[in-house]
């Protein structure tokens, strides 16, 4: 029967860790970061002095502009004073006289713009003043132009921005009739409406041109961040094509190397294994004669499929090349993993492949190797688990091989345990530590379980997976049983009120002692209150003899002590026995909890369980809680209660501690503080 199970007709499947590959050197990454920089401080500065230019340029040329106008009015004043030489004179010769200039102004056109006209005599004192009141100048201006009396006429603007007039221009015109300097006119010209009029224009050709300058700014921004884009997704692909294989999709070998390489440096201490496969279809060169090339690759397609169909998640799958692949199971506790793991691979076989109209019906076979008893790196696990896949191959596929190592040391390890547990006891090798769980609504720890550790002196640290079911078989598990409870109920009466311990029970224990009176006398001898102390059973348990079992089961609840159902989900039993026994506690087994996240049935058998707690009114654990993603779903589902690494590993107990706080201090190992 074992060896049909382990025959395996086998069709094989992406999902594994990105592999970052080694980039081409920091060198190059700078390199290509100072250029993408330099390409933005370009376009900053470059739209920098644009805008400088455009804010700038316009009062530059108001100004130009409005010099140019002095000028041209400086200029007209002078050819109108030379054509009348008497009224010149006149107006020079006496201080009265001076008045005249105003009709000059007129003349020209700028009676109503000369807000001010001041004669000096050849020596820069002033003679005369006329027009609207005095001019706030800082400093006479008049005076500094006259001193000495120029050649040609002189023109200096003047602005301000606290007063009206708020431009205007000074004019300096010589005066010197018949050639003779006779001193020196100063007309201050209003230019208050020319600047507004060259203001107004300039700021539209202003606002227009930052438009642009905003807009051109925009389109390069677009354009560079299109270009980044572009880089980063042609990167990202060649990053996929460099670490999966282009036909299935999966992981390439190299990138299937590097994540089981950090699978195993991951592997919890001395908690479980990791299964390396290589599957190898059978036949496959006929195959492909049968159905062509392309249809060999559909082959292949399919068979990654389905092989990633059937693992669970965490799981890894690659293609190690032509119709091999490579599988690693993670974290397992024992070889009945890897069986059920080849049993789901053989069922999704049995579905016939329809490649070109044909159907047909693939096989495979398979070796594995065990981390760490056959190897603690990915190349020497996959070598040796290609040794067995060649064996499985030669005794004629369709089966299954372990590398011969590991079943020699599985063999041999078993034997030791049958000899050494014996003695383990009486040597004082074994100690109990604690995992701590958690109420997830208020996250504070409520209790702990308590988990037998065994320390042998030459093999180190020993897997409960590894000797509890030993124990079980020898009857060792009754005297062993007895211990782990003494030695939990000593050590939570001193936790603080109202701290639970959970404590385990083999079916064993019932079978050949006296549970109910042995669990009495341990409450009565240590003072542990009795519904401080948890026993969890599993439903194996419930399968014989069942009405004896329910009768202790029934002692046990009237102690006062609490009952948990241990394992929820994987054993044989049904729901009928929830009905026939008040439990007050059922932990869902930590598969459900792994897989809930990609898979919707785990999900909704999650989410059943919980909402059957509440209405049979069982407080509901989730076990082997290890993500905050898991830790969310199961809030939103209302779970109550959480176990798991992500709130503290099993792990001894820090008494003094608690002693000295009094306060609730995680029993175990816990990473969140209570
Ligand atoms: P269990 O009762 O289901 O205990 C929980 C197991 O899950 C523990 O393994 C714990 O270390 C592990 N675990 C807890 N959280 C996580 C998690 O987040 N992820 C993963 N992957 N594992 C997690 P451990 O200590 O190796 O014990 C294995 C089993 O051995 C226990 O499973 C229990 O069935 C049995 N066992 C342990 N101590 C005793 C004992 O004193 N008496 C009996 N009869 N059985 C025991
Ligand atoms: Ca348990
Ligand atoms: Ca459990």
């Amino acid at each position: 029967m074992l060896s049909k199970e382990l025959t395996a007709f086998l069709t094989v499947a992406d999902h594994i860790g990105p592999r970052f590959a080694a980039s081409p050197g920091l060198f190059m990454s700078s390199f290509a970061s100072l250029k993408k920089h330099w390409y933005w401080a370009g376009v900053l500065a470059l739209g920098a002095a644009v805008a400088a230019v455009a804010l700038a340029a316009p009062a530059k040329i108001s100004r130009i502009e409005l010099e140019r106008e002095a000028s041209l009015a400086a200029a007209r004043l002078n050819a109108l004073m030379l054509q009348e030489p008497e009224t010149l004179s006149q107006a020079i010769g006496a201080p009265s006289g001076a008045q005249a200039f105003a009709g000059i102004l007129a003349k020209a056109g700028y009676g109503d713009r000369a807000l001010r006209y001041a004669l000096y005599d050849h020596n820069g004192r002033l003679v005369y003043t006329g027009g609207v009141g005095a001019l706030p100048l800082e400093k006479d201006l008049g005076a500094a132009l006259a001193t000495p009396a120029p050649e040609d006429a002189k023109v200096t603007l003047y602005e301000r921005s606290d007063a009206a007039p708020t431009n205007f221009a000074a004019l300096a015109l010589p005066l010197a009739p018949g050639g003779d300097p006779r001193g020196t006119l100063v007309v201050y010209l209003d230019q208050t409406d020319q600047a507004k009029v060259l203001a107004g224009y300039f700021g539209w050709v202003t606002t227009g041109l930052l438009l642009l300058l905003g807009a051109g700014i925009a389109v390069l921004a677009v354009l560079g961040w299109m270009r980044g884009r572009e880089s980063r997704q042609t990167k990202a692909q060649l990053r996929y094509l460099e670490q999966h294989d282009a036909l299935t999709r999966l992981a390439n070998r190299q990138a299937f190397s590097d994540s089981l390489n950090k699978a195993v440096a991951r592997l919890h201490r001395d908690c479980a294994s990791i299964a390396v496969l290589c599957l190898d279809i059978d036949n496959f060169n006929k195959i492909n004669h049968a159905v062509d090339h392309s249809g060999g690759d559909q082959v292949l397609r399919d068979l990654g499929a389905r092989i990633q169909a059937a693992l669970r998640e965490g799981d890894l799958v690659g293609r190690s090349g032509g119709d091999e692949f490579a599988v690693a199971l993670v974290d397992i506790a024992n070889l009945s993993e890897v069986m059920s793991f080849m049993n789901r691979l053989v069922e999704m076989l049995r579905r016939p492949l329809v490649v070109a109209g044909k159907e047909l019906i693939v096989t495979v076979s398979a070796g594995a190797a065990l981390a760490p008893a056959d190897g603690e790196d990915a190349a020497t696990l996959l070598r040796h688990a290609a040794i067995a896949l060649t064996r499985a191959k030669r005794d004629g596929g369709q089966r299954m091989c372990f590398y011969e190592e590991s079943m020699n040391k599985a063999l041999q390890r078993r034997r030791m345990v049958e000899h050494e547990l014996r003695l383990a006891l009486g040597r004082g090798e074994f100690e109990v530590v604690y995992q701590p769980q958690f109420d997830l609504a208020t996250e504070r720890q409520c209790g702990s379980e308590a988990l037998i550790r065994w320390h042998h002196p030459v093999h180190g640290k020993i897997a409960p997976a590894h000797f509890i079911a030993v124990a079980e078989d020898t009857g060792l598990i009754v005297p062993l049983g007895e211990w782990v409870l003494r030695r939990a109920c000593n050590d939570a009466v001193k936790w603080p009120e109202p701290l639970f311990v959970s404590v385990n029970l083999s079916p064993a224990q019932f079978r050949e002692g006296d549970v109910a009176a042995l669990v009495a006398g341990v409450l009565e001898e240590t003072g542990l209150a009795p519904q401080r102390l948890e026993l969890e059973i599993t439903e194996n348990l419930l399968i014989n003899d069942t009405e004896e079992v329910l009768a202790t089961l029934d002692r046990l609840r009237h102690l006062g002590v609490n009952i948990a159902m241990d394992d929820f989900g994987t054993g044989y039993s049904s729901l009928s026995f929830l009905a026939r026994f008040p439990f007050s506690k059922i932990k869902i087994d930590r598969q459900f909890v792994r897989n809930m996240t990609r898979d919707p049935a785990m999900r909704a058998i999650v989410k059943t369980v919980i909402a059957l707690g509440k209405s049979l009114d069982v407080v509901i654990t989730a076990e082997g809680v290890e993500t905050e993603e898991q830790a969310d779903m199961l809030r939103e589902f209302g779970c109550p209660q959480v176990q798991g690494f992500l709130y503290g590993y099993p792990g001894p107990v820090d008494t003094s501690l608690m002693e000295l706080s009094g306060n609730v201090t995680p029993i175990g190992v816990g990473r969140h503080t209570a």
